[in-house]
């Protein structure tokens, strides 16, 4: 009973304090909602969708699934029914990844055959074919380089050398028909993320391969094409030295073959249907995208900010949405958007092919980065504990600059007009581009914008928590409205 009473008392006290000093009190319409939309809620989606299970939530990653399987199952259980594919909340977008295929890959020479997973590995550029190839042995350590003129264009080549600078490794690579780094031990045969459905069969030629070879089979394949013994080694050389090359009097043959899977990379989408029998048919989206920059070699992007904010703050709208008596009339669409970094991909995908009737969108609120203050040379992260961007709000139509103005009477942002280059930067364009009034909410940039430090620790959670709630409300009055938009001219 006590744990229970203290329960509801820090519930109680940190929905109180979530409103910014001189709001209005929320309308009896809209309060039940409003007040459920929780700080701790909206904390503890932040730190799963920012934490070790997503990894960053990078496009075609298991973390991404991970967070869409997460955000899939609030939309369930916010009573939001699937607008997906197949009856699902995910919309595919045709992504796959594609390898070298090491049981079809490998180089020969006379008996000499040296397969991919064992003595060779291709990382990049096989596609399916089979080619006789003069083969050059490079042998060029540390600082050492090659006349600036040299190319190995259409050639195999093997370069020996421990810590080989950048430079040479260009030029060793730049044109050529395959380029393999000797190391001591291979790597692994990593798959490679590409756009589009998985192509029926493979892209014909070998084209700029890049991959390892063992040292012991380089100097096997040395020995047997009667490279000198000098060449073959893994010097480290000092400043100012060159590189030694050799090249064979015989070719090498090199056959390659790649292999393809399917990626995950998917829309997350649902809709709570409106209450009234004609207006349900028109729809009010809001929208954040749930990808980030994910894991790359051993470093996680979390993407705290940047976009695990904006999608706890549609989760909050989810909740609000379905904890409020009185629902909407229209009906409102909940979309977590895939690949926005790689390029608003998700976003252009579901507007280009739309799950529903798109014209029908009367508006689209996005979320974008709502949990920082903002910070750069001019301005101070404690100036903006309650700031926030409203942009694109004159684009398309003014009057939803006006339904902001109104939705923030109850929560008291202090909105920023001065980041409108941003506009083009989310996914709510390519909603903008079809003539739907947008709004876009962004907490604005800081020192940790596209880095590994943007983490749950430095959320102002209490801005991510406001956030929610003004698009909570901003979409229920979009919701609800008796006018249409009228759209500024062009549009
Ligand atoms: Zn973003």
């Amino acid at each position: 009973m006590k744990r229970f009473a203290w329960l509801l008392s820090v519930a109680l006290f940190s929905s109180a304090i979530a409103q910014y000093p001189g709001a209005q009190p929320v309308p009896s319409d809209y309060k039940a909602g409003f007040d459920a939309i929780l700080k701790e809620d909206i904390k503890k989606w932040i730190e799963y969708l920012a934490g070790p299970e997503c990894e960053g939530r990078g496009t075609g990653q298991p973390g991404y699934k991970k967070a869409a399987d997460y955000v899939a199952g609030y939309l369930q259980r916010f009573g939001a029914k699937p607008l997906g594919d197949n009856g699902s909340y995910f919309q595919h977008v045709p992504f796959f990844e594609a390898r070298a295929d090491n049981a079809k890959t490998f180089m020969a020479f006379n008996n000499l055959k040296l397969s991919a997973g064992r003595e060779i590995n291709v990382l990049s550029g096989a596609g399916m074919g089979e080619e006789e190839a003069e083969i050059v042995f490079v042998q060029g350590g540390g600082d050492a380089r090659l006349e600036p003129n040299e190319g190995f264009s259409g050639k195999i080549v093997i370069v020996f050398g421990k810590n080989v600078n950048p430079q040479l490794r260009r030029q060793t690579t730049f044109g050529s028909l395959a380029s393999f780094t000797v190391v001591e031990k291979l790597g692994e045969t990593t798959w490679t993320l590409a756009r589009g459905p998985i192509p029926d069969k493979p892209p014909t030629g070998i084209g700029a391969v890049r991959g390892e070879i063992t040292l012991e089979a380089a100097q096997r394949l040395a020995k047997a094409l009667g490279v000198p013994d000098s060449i073959a080694q893994m010097p480290d050389l000092s400043k100012g030295a060159f590189a030694n090359r050799f090249v064979a009097t015989e070719k090498v043959k090199i056959t390659t073959a790649s292999e393809f899977r399917a990626a995950f990379v998917a829309n997350v989408v649902g809709i709570i249907e409106g209450s009234d029998p004609e207006l349900k048919a028109e729809f009010v989206g809001v929208g954040a995208h749930l990808d980030h920059l994910g894991k790359r070699g051993n470093v996680v992007f979390w993407g705290a900010d940047d976009d695990a904010s904006g999608c706890a703050a549609v989760l909050g709208v989810a909740k609000g949405l379905h904890e409020n008596p009185n629902k909407p009339k229209r009906s409102v669409i909940l979309m977590f958007f895939a690949a926005e970094e790689a390029g608003l991909i998700g976003s252009r995908y579901l507007t280009d092919n739309p799950t529903f009737d798109l014209s029908k969108m009367t508006s689209e609120f996005q979320l974008d980065m709502v949990g920082r203050n903002e910070e750069n040379r001019t301005e101070k992260a404690s100036d903006n504990e309650d700031t926030i961007h409203l942009v694109g709000t004159r684009r398309v139509s003014n009057d939803i600059h006006d339904l902001m103005q109104e939705a923030n009477k109850y929560v008291n942002f202090k909105f920023e007009y001065d980041e409108e280059d941003v506009y083009g930067r989310s996914d709510h364009i390519n909603f903008a581009r079809k003539g739907i009034p947008i709004a876009f909410l962004f907490s604005g940039f800081h020192p940790d914008y596209h880095q590994p430090g943007d983490t749950v620790d430095k959320i102002n959670f209490d801005k991510a928590t406001n956030a929610s709630k003004l698009a909570y409300i901003a979409v229920s009055m979009s919701a609800n409205r008796t006018e249409p938009f009228k759209k500024i001219e062009g549009n």
